[in-house]
């Protein structure tokens, strides 16, 4: 049975039969989700950018 750890809280957590996986359940994914909008976006957005680049070329 595969497991994974919990991105949010460190938990394990089966990885089949996990509606919410990665995360344990659906409190640390939103709670992951909310916190990749907030601090993450930009820096998402910059590597986009950069792909799109070296596509052009
Ligand atoms: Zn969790």
């Amino acid at each position: 049975m595969k497991k994974v750890k919990c991105p949010n809280c460190g938990k394990e957590v089966e990885w089949e039969n996990n509606p919410f996986r990665p995360f344990c359940c659906e409190q640390c994914k939103l709670a992951d989700l909310s916190k990749w909008l907030n601090e993450e976006y930009a820096v998402v957005e910059e590597i986009v950018l950069e792909e799109e680049g070296d596509s052009g070329s």
